[in-house]
């Protein structure tokens, strides 16, 4: 697809995205994205028995530090036996659940389906783990950071799913967002990569912060949809840590949809 063709094409997707499709769910409440019954107006695409599971996969007690599912007597604020040991960049992380169903089908279908409808959906468990961590460690939450994609790969893909959580986010706490991260270099996907070693070595460097972004003093969330290993969030994280004094934040905070338990199969790109 020559360049003209290809901007004439992501600029219908957006009229399509932004104007058609409202209308016609105005018109046509959707069904359900997992279980295709038909859902009413409060549903909001999603039947019951999705969002009780959600409400079940919300309810699993997780390490804040690296998000592995732990059982409620050996929660700590240090971390749990995998990440006690390792620095993570951030300091706290909440989490929707883990990637399996319901949020593994709805993360597949948002990110490779482009259905950019579940992002409000899945944006509302996110930010109710967010409130849970944010008062359980007594922290504030000022600016919004979605991670970002490399600019071919945004282009290419049509949106990045990250921010189109952060833009939902945002809309419903009140929490200002912020595109202040830049990837700086396209990395192999981290779908593609399979060792924490491999990821880390994969993301060196991969980001930096845009020039007159500063977060002196303030606890800032980075937001993705999925958290493998960390090693996204550890780059991020790094970039908004070596910010000179007075422009860095005192709190690093990440927010995902869905945490692996294990590494998951490489995806198809
Ligand atoms: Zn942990």
């Amino acid at each position: 697809m020559s360049l003209r063709g290809s901007l004439t094409h992501t600029a219908l997707r957006r009229v399509h995205r932004n104007v058609l499709r409202p209308v016609a769910e105005i018109l046509f409440p959707p069904n359900c994205w997992l279980t295709r019954r038909a859902t009413n107006w409060n549903e909001g695409g999603l039947s019951l028995s999705v969002r009780e599971s959600i409400a079940a996969a919300m309810a699993r007690p997780y390490c804040g530090r690296c998000g592995a599912s732990q059982g409620p007597w050996s929660l700590s604020h240090a971390g749990c036996q995998r990440c006690s040991h390792r620095n993570l960049g951030t300091a706290v992380i909440a989490r929707a659940g883990t990637f399996e169903p319901p949020f593994s089908p709805l993360l597949y279908r948002l990110k490779f389906g482009r259905h950019w409808q579940i992002a409000p959906l899945l944006a509302v468990p996110l930010w109710q783990a967010m409130q849970r961590q944010a008062a359980q460690r007594n922290l504030s939450m000022d600016a919004i950071i979605p991670i970002p994609l490399h600019w071919m790969r945004n282009f290419t893909r049509g949106f990045n799913q990250a921010e189109e959580l952060g833009w939902h986010l945002s809309r419903l706490s009140g929490v200002p967002m912020h595109r202040a991260l830049m990837r700086i270099r396209q990395t192999t996907p981290q779908a593609k990569t399979s060792s924490r070693s491999a990821r880390q070595e994969n993301l060196r460097g991969a980001f930096t912060v845009r020039r007159g972004y500063g977060f002196h003093g303030a606890t800032v969330w980075l937001i993705d949809d999925i958290c493998t290993t960390g090693a996204t969030l550890h780059a991020a994280a790094t970039a908004l840590s070596r910010l000179p004094s007075h422009e860095r934040p005192a709190h690093i905070c990440a927010a995902v949809v869905a945490v692996t338990d294990h590494t998951p199969p490489p995806l198809k790109q």
